[in-house]
């Protein structure tokens, strides 16, 4: 039994290595173009605590996915 516990553990930290080995070789995600980042005006609220959020950057032509606060997404106050 204790070999068994062992040998799970030993399989577990091989695979938590190659994982951590393949997520640190894939690199920090491509720099943004700036040429395809425009100015918008989206103010957002959270419907749980009452903050806003305006978003004035977004992608060109990309649908603003709502931010996320208090754990919820946030509704668009328009
Ligand atoms: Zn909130």
């Amino acid at each position: 039994m204790t070999v068994l516990i062992a040998t799970l553990i030993g399989l577990a930290i091989v695979a938590g290595t190659i994982w951590s080995i393949r997520f640190i070789s894939a690199g920090p995600p491509p720099e943004i173009d700036p040429e395809t980042v425009e100015e918008v005006d989206v103010p957002y609220l959270c419907t749980v605590c009452g903050m806003t959020l305006t978003v004035t950057e977004a992608q060109v032509g990309a649908e603003i996915e709502a931010p996320r606060h208090c754990r919820e997404d946030m509704v668009r106050a328009v």
